[in-house]
């Protein structure tokens, strides 16, 4: 079953992707031009960890952040997974890591992290605005604006 069915509202955040030890999980536009994840059902193990990993199925909690980033429009768009893989290899390592990205793309790095963050990742979320959370129905169903 595709993971999208799954889970609802699908904000294309990755973190499946990641999760995915059989990488059998790719992003694909939809129709209205965002990224979605979709299963190579051949390679597809039905392990679960793809769901289990999405913060949508299974929330964590984000931290009050006091200040917001604006980022061009392209910032949102790219393509996360090699960026939570090499955020997490650093932060393994010891060393500092910076991670900016949405509240859904700060999610989903904690999740992959097992619901932790660290002493030596800095986090810089970018703001949504009312435009950005009226653009999708993720977007528009978004529960890291209260
Ligand atoms: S982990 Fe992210 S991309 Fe994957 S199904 Fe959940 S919300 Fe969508
Ligand atoms: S069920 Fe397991 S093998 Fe299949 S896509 Fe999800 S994580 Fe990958
Ligand atoms: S509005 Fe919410 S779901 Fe949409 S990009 Fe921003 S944080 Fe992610």
């Amino acid at each position: 079953m595709q993971i999208t069915e799954r889970v609802k509202n699908c904000n294309g955040c990755e973190a499946c992707i990641v999760g995915c030890k059989y990488s059998c999980i790719k992003m694909q536009e939809d129709e209205e031009g965002n990224r979605r994840p979709v299963i190579d059902e051949r390679g597809c193990r039905k392990c679960n960890a793809c769901v289990l990993f999405c913060p949508l199925y299974n929330p964590v909690e984000l931290p009050e952040f006091a200040d917001f980033f604006d980022a061009p429009e392209d910032v949102r768009k790219r393509e996360m997974a090699p960026i939570y893989r090499a955020t997490m290899r650093k932060v393994r390592e010891g060393q500092h890591a910076e991670f900016v990205g949405t509240l859904c793309q700060i999610a989903a790095l904690k999740s992959l992290r097992g619901d932790k963050l660290a002493h030596n990742l800095a986090l810089f979320p970018i703001y949504c605005d009312e435009e950005q959370r009226a653009s999708n129905p993720a977007c528009r169903a978004c529960r890291f604006y209260k």
